[in-house]
């Protein structure tokens, strides 16, 4: 790690004012790593994580979560298990109980991949220096994306948290220079298109204040299904996100979100409205999976991604159709 300058942002417009020359920190969970490894080697780092963004506020537009509530907190509070089960088990699901008591809502959103060859400076790699080359791309590319890569990149997002945020429409509060801005969780990350440096649509400047999950949205059938290697402590080869809401066994609300397939959370629109309006049958699940991966492009090592999302998601509909819990 190199030398650094440190220093405590007193309020969220000095951390806004300071954040295009510095990296702020929160939990530092993820920051810390590339440091050590010298992938960011910044030389101002600005702690924001004494700002007043430690709340959990229920309001009419919905549950508002700050930016620093750690993972443990909000995996933990009564209305997120109550109301919007999927994200208590999404997060649970991630990373070990030690990191998930210092790791911030917003750490969570900003975690960039764990493509190996990003952090072995002995690869180029575009995300990490524009125009040195994609070795995944022709490489070792079992935990990349099936959906949405770019001759650039074929990177994956790894959050398991941001997967069941997609599938709850959540909206992403951020603040910079020109005031406060909502954006919908579904175009908060990018794919990686000719600029995989940039992993969010964050404007220099700009910090994220809140996540807020809607109200209106009824979510207590959600179910998170991760399949990994091994049992913990590891990211998902794939996981899904999928809510149903039935009623009378009609469909009326269908939501399916992919992880560990793409540079984002991968909603699947055409699957959800093919299911909206049916009712609940295994064979129909199995369809609306098929549909979920009608189009992906597996590269040379990952095509088991394929096959593996659409067990995944029929099992998921299917614990969801009955009430939810663990799948
Ligand atoms: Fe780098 Fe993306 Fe290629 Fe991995 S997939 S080597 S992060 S450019």
């Amino acid at each position: 790690m190199k030398n650094f300058n440190y220093t405590r942002a007193t309020t969220i417009e000095d951390a806004v004012d300071r954040s295009s020359q510095a990296i702020l920190i929160a939990g530092g969970t993820n920051l810390v790593d590339r440091m050590k490894v010298f992938l960011d080697q910044p030389t101002q780092v600005v702690d924001i994580s004494r700002l007043d963004l430690k709340k959990i506020e229920n309001t009419e537009n919905g549950l508002r979560l700050g930016a620093l509530v750690t993972n443990t907190q909000v995996a933990d509070f009564p209305l997120v298990r109550q109301n919007y089960p999927i994200l208590s088990r999404a997060i649970l699901a991630g990373a070990s109980q030690q990191i998930r008591n210092v790791a911030t809502v917003g750490g969570n959103l900003m975690q960039r991949t764990r493509c190996p060859y990003y952090y072995d400076t002995a690869f180029g790699c575009n995300k990490r220096e524009p125009e040195s080359g994609c070795p995944a791309a022709t490489g070792i590319n079992r935990m990349h994306a099936i959906f949405g890569a770019s001759d650039k990149c074929v990177a994956v997002n790894p959050s398991d948290m941001c997967v069941a945020l997609a599938a709850l429409d959540a909206v992403v509060e951020v603040e910079g220079i020109e005031g406060r801005r909502q954006i919908p969780f579904s175009e908060f990350h990018r794919l990686p298109g000719n600029q995989p440096e940039r992993d969010t649509v964050l404007e220099d400047g700009e910090i994220i204040t809140a996540v807020i999950l809607p109200a209106n949205i009824n979510a207590k059938s959600g179910v998170y299904l991760k399949l990994r290697d091994r049992a913990s402590y590891s990211f998902a080869l794939i996981s899904v996100a999928a809510i149903l809401d039935i009623d009378d066994n009609k469909i009326r609300d269908a939501r399916i979100t992919l992880g560990g397939v793409a540079h984002k959370p991968w909603r699947t629109q055409e699957a959800e409205q093919f299911l909206v309006g049916k009712a609940v049958d295994e064979t129909l699940f199995q369809q609306a999976a098929d549909l979920a991966l009608r189009n992906a492009q597996p590269l040379q090592h990952n095509k088991f991604k394929v096959e593996m999302s659409k067990r995944a998601i029929r099992r998921a509909l299917m614990v969801s159709a009955n009430g939810g819990g663990i799948a």
